[in-house]
């Protein structure tokens, strides 16, 4: 699908396509290459130690077949005229139907009825219409977004949390991320969406985790390493919460035993929430060749990352 697509679309004009299958093909095409289309995985291994330069004189662009690049930070492996893209978008359909699916979830305590399920337990408990429950969403990009926006087509009141307080049309209010804890204790659900990042390591701590209302729900499609695991299963253990769904943690793949899959009111996802390969490489392609096009008009390419 890739091949073909490369091959016929008229913003890769003058780029031949080569494709590495192996160390050997990569080895022969880098050399040459202008622009390296790979999984983070690849960049990493290859250069995250430096010596890009000399292994690929010629590259200019870096697209990531990923929305978080955590694992390429710090950047300083990147010289100054390549630019590092992630696929931020492609995501954002699946990511929104998925945190709707997690907050449906938990306002109908599915997380306590699948562990009461597996232990032939009938414990009845009455759930809550989502419409008119406060919801805030930390990080408010393509995914966080696009949560925000079923969110509140189901009539929840929606709080922003980004970089910028810049408004954001499903959003009652938006706040800047400095203002985190002012709105914690409004929070009766909260998904964490933004990316792993120096400042959001540990984020939702201990002590911001104290300041959630008693009976708070939580959706982590984020990062694991984005909220305190074991504070939050402490949390879900004292009743301070009531209910998580998580696609993300520490580490992945999560080994038998991890605390994560017996806490009560924990459900867990194996990081599957964004992606639908129906749509995955389309998406993904569409967002490169819309990059290219803007470069080539000498615009900014949105999906630059450094
Ligand atoms: P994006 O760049 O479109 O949006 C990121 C948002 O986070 C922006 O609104 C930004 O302002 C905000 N942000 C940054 N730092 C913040 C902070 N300290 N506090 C609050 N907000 C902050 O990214 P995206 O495509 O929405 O993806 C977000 C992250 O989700 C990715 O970096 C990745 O780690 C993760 N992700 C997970 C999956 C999955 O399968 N679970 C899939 C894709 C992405």
């Amino acid at each position: 699908q890739w091949a073909a697509a490369l091959a016929r679309n008229p913003d890769m004009a003058g780029l031949q396509p080569s494709f590495a299958h192996d160390d050997a093909g990569f080895a022969a095409a880098i050399g040459e290459a202008e622009l390296l289309i790979t999984w983070t995985k690849v960049v990493h291994a290859r250069f995250s130690q430096g010596g890009l330069k000399a292994l690929a004189p010629k590259l200019r662009t870096i697209f990531c077949t990923s929305a978080g690049l955590d694992r390429l930070a710090p950047f300083a492996w990147l010289p100054d005229d390549v630019a590092l893209l992630n696929n931020r978008g492609t995501h954002a359909a699946k990511a929104g139907e998925f945190g709707l699916m997690a907050l449906l979830m938990l306002a109908n305590h599915i997380p306590f009825f699948a562990q009461a399920q597996q232990r032939g337990e009938w414990a009845p408990r009455f759930g809550s219409v989502l419409a008119g429950r406060k919801l805030v969403v930390v990080g408010l990009g393509s995914l966080g977004g696009a949560v925000a926006e079923r969110a509140a087509q189901f009539g929840m009141v929606v709080t922003g949390v980004r970089n910028t307080a810049r408004p954001h049309p499903a959003c009652r209010q938006v706040v800047a991320q400095d203002a985190l804890d002012t709105v914690l204790p409004e929070a009766e659900f909260l998904v964490l969406a933004c990316p792993l990042t120096p400042e959001t390591t540990g984020l939702l701590d201990r002590r911001r985790l104290g300041l959630l209302p008693k009976g708070a729900k939580l959706v982590n499609i984020a990062r694991g390493a984005v909220w305190d695991q074991d504070a939050v299963c402490d949390a879900l253990e004292s009743g301070h919460l009531d209910g998580a769904v998580t696609d993300v943690m520490v580490p992945e793949p999560m080994p038998p035993g991890h605390r994560l899959w017996s806490t009560p009111g924990m459900f867990v996802t194996p990081h599957m929430s964004a992606d639908d390969p129906n749509t995955y490489n389309d998406n993904s392609l569409d967002i490169l060749f819309q990059n290219l096009r803007l470069a080539r008009q000498g615009q900014e390419m949105p999906n630059r990352v450094i």
